[in-house]
This record gives C-alpha cells, structure tokens and sequence, in this order.
C-alpha cells in the first residue's frame, strides 16, 4: 500500500532511534449488512519511537479503538502495514509482549482480583511472579480486595484491575483504550502518575487512547489529534515538556499552550465542535 513515510502528512514524521509503532496506509471497512460497508480508517499514517508514549485524541467514532483492536490482532487491515517495534500484531501477541487493558474490561467473573492478575502469567506459560502481582494490587489501590470477584467491584475498581493485569508481564507494548473513563478526576491523577511511575522504569511503546486532552499532554511524548469520516490522523503534537513529568507542570503557560492546541484541532478555533464529541 502507501509508503508515504517520506511526504509531509502529519502522520509520516520519520521515527528516530527504534522501530516503535509504523502504521502505513492503515485502511479498515467494516461490513454493516445489506452490501453497506463503513470505512473507519482511510490511509491512515502513525509513527512512534520504541519506548515512547503516544496519546490518541479525537471525537467518537473517528477509528481510535480500531487502531488500538488491530494492534492488537483483534481486528485484521483491510489495506496497509502494521509493526510494532519490528514484528506483527499477530506476533507481538504470540511473544507476549502486549499488554492491553480496554473500555470493556473483560475480566473473568468467576476469578478473583488476584486470579485475574495473574492470568497472563498462565496464559504465556510463565512462572508467576507473586511479589510484583501484590505490588501490582498496591499500586492500583486494591490491597484487601484480592479474593473478591469483579461482581463485587465497582466499574472504576475493575478498570484498576484490568490495568494492573495489562502491566503484569511488564510489556514491552502497552495498548490503553480509555482505561480510566468510569474514574473520578482524582483516582484518575494518582493513576496516571502511577503509570509514568512505572512506564519510565521501564518504557514499554505505548499507545493510549484518552478523551482527556491535558491527560494526553502530560503523560505522553507525542499526541495523535484524529478527525472522523474517514477516520484519519489530522496532526500530530509533540510534547516538548521535560521528563520526569510532575503535577505541577499542568500549570505552566508551556503546558496551556499544548492543551490549547489540541483543543483548536480538535473543536475548531471558535471552539465549536468539528464533529460530535
Ligand atoms: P472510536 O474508538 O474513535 O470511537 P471506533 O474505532 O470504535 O471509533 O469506530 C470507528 C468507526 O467504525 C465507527 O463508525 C464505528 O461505528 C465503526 N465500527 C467499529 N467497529 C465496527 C464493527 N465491528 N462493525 C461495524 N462497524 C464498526
Ligand atoms: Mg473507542
């Protein structure tokens, strides 16, 4: 398909010291029945460094999370080339090396938090590290719910265990697709400072999808800003801001900046709306 690496759409930006994620000419239809198909993804380009974290911004329905089920080997391309750091989704989820926590948590009900956890350490046949599975539960705030079943949780607390089962293998590709929508502002801050935390000890190629444009900004080191029908990368922000991050950068005017012009793409400069949020 398209190798357009070398033209100056927004997406194309060469990425520089590793292989990262390379999305080339990503197209995706969907049969809808009755010979009717929707294009969710049209020639799409993305490009990241390995190790780096990049947010995906843009109103519903513009193909985030079709990006993220391809990455994934959820979903197949209809037209184009997907690798991540070097390999294809369908090896990269063979290899483990994916960890991967989505809207729909997808735990299983009949396991405990602490069963649940350690299901990828079954499932890639590896010996299971307990130690960092409590850490896991510490660090996700769910210390004293390790027996309890997902019915006994709330929708925020089983979204905190879906991220602490994304971690477990220590990925070197985390895929998020809005793991912390159903969380109050607050919990939301301490896990997203706890997700810096880990990511910078050992930075996995992440892709995160997020509806929070300063949550975007401050974790990630470039921001993907998509426009709908068809879904395609429009621009992409470099976050310019220094490691480590810390709360206090979310009020300098650098960090307003970057919010404002993520805004202006996605809402228009008169702050309407493009398309439906
Ligand atoms: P986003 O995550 O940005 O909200 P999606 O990637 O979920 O968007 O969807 C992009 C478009 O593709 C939407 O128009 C959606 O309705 C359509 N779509 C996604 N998955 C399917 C599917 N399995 N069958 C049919 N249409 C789909
Ligand atoms: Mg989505």
């Amino acid at each position: 398909m398209n190798q357009s690496s070398t033209t100056t759409d927004a997406g194309a930006l060469p990425a520089q010291g590793g292989t990262g994620i390379r999305i080339d000419g990503l197209t995706k239809t969907f049969a809808t029945g009755r010979g009717r198909t929707v294009t969710a993804l049209q020639d799409t380009d993305l490009h990241t460094d390995q190790g780096s974290f990049l947010a995906l911004l843009g109103p519903s329905g513009c193909g985030k999370s079709t990006i993220l089920r391809i990455l994934a080997d959820l979903e197949t391309p209809t037209g184009g080339e997907v690798r991540v750091d070097g390999k294809t989704p369908h090896e990269l989820r063979a290899s483990g090396e994916l960890g991967i926590a989505f809207q729909d948590h997808a735990l299983l009900p009949w396991r405990s938090v602490r069963s649940n956890i350690r299901l990828p350490f079954e499932v890639a046949g590896r010996p299971v590290d307990d130690a960092y599975i409590d850490e896991l539960i510490a660090l996700v705030g769910l210390q004293g719910f390790e027996k309890s079943r997902p019915s006994q949780l709330s929708g925020g607390m089983r979204q905190r265990v879906s991220i602490a089962r994304a971690l477990a293998l220590k990925p070197s590709v985390l895929l998020l697709d809005e793991p912390f929508g159903a969380l109050d502002d607050m919990t939301r801050q301490n896990l997203n400072l706890e997700l810096l935390r880990i990511w910078s000890e050992k930075p996995a190629t992440t892709l995160l999808v997020t509806h929070g444009i300063s949550e975007a900004i401050f974790l990630s080191d470039r921001v993907a800003v998509m426009s709908p029908r068809p879904g395609r990368v429009k621009e992409i922000i470099e976050v310019d801001l220094p490691r480590p991050r810390t709360p206090e950068m979310q009020r300098t005017p650098e960090f307003h900046a970057l919010v404002d012009r993520a805004s202006e793409l996605l809402f228009g400069a008169d702050g309407r709306a493009a398309a439906e949020a």
